[in-house]
């Protein structure tokens, strides 16, 4: 990945509804930013961008970033639709990727979102930056929990298909201070990629309190995904197998 262009847009709307097939147990996503410097192989977001760039905005994923300068008016605005609904922040961008440190954009959206009253808030990234906001999230008191995306314990495997996203170790412990500052947390293991069951169940376990696993899904990303496997000898992982000794690697981990 070369340099990322950073660009600011003015955003339409902030909250996103959540209905349908798509929706995700919440009620509303917030994504501060459009795109993401992380740039995950595996990501899906680039399957739902949309409009007449669509195609080129894809094909450049991780190498730009658009900040909805307008985002915490649009949710002053809005507010009155927050209270005691369930928001999940983000779904299609990193909250805490880069760009966050110097802007402070989602830090002044949680500052909107607290007096808007939310019954719940999942604050969603792969970054350890979010520990920085440990002040603020720990006034949401029971509505906020931190997931932390961990996809294997394995920096090799992480810098195959994450090579632009911060390293495991940075991401435990950041999420273990969270956890130790008396925010409920989990390790958001989606999608799950190659990894030692054993190690990475015992490596989260005194991190976070409990996990979310997923399968990898190719989507439209099937022959490039299959091509990192392949290349890397990664194939046995690709499957039912795999998910299920981890998962039973966790619940033992985790009595759950
Ligand atoms: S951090 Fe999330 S939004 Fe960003 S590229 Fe990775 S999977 Fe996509």
């Amino acid at each position: 990945m070369g340099r990322v262009r950073i660009t600011e847009i003015t955003a339409r709307s902030i909250l996103t509804a959540q209905s349908g097939r798509d929706a995700i147990g919440y009620d509303y996503t917030i994504n501060p930013y459009a795109g993401c410097a992380f740039g995950c192989e595996y990501c899906y977001v680039t399957k739902l961008l949309f409009g007449e760039n669509a195609e080129e905005r894809a094909a450049t994923w991780g190498d730009w970033v658009e900040v909805k300068k307008n985002a915490v008016a649009l949710l002053r605005e809005k507010t009155h639709l927050v209270a005691g609904r369930k928001i999940f922040f983000s779904s299609a961008t990193d909250p805490y990727q880069p760009i966050e440190r110097r802007l402070g954009l989602t830090r002044a959206l949680l500052e909107a979102l607290f007096y808007a009253y939310p019954s719940l808030l999942t604050i969603q990234t792969r970054s350890p930056l979010v520990a920085r906001d440990i002040d603020l999230l720990r006034q949401f008191g029971d509505s906020v929990e931190v997931g932390m995306s961990i996809t294997t314990e394995d920096e090799a495997i992480r810098k195959i298909f994450e090579p632009s996203a911060p390293s495991i170790p940075r991401r435990l412990e950041a999420i273990r201070q969270v956890k130790e500052a008396g925010i409920r947390t989990h390790a958001t293991i989606a999608p799950l990629l190659p990894c030692d069951p054993q190690r990475f169940a015992s490596m989260l376990r005194p991190c976070v309190d409990g996990y979310w696993l997923d399968k990898l899904n190719l989507y439209d990303k099937k022959a490039k995904l299959l091509a990192l496997y392949r290349q890397h000898g990664l194939k046995r992982f690709l499957g039912d197998r795999h998910y299920g000794v981890v998962q039973e690697a966790l619940k033992e981990a985790f009595g759950q």
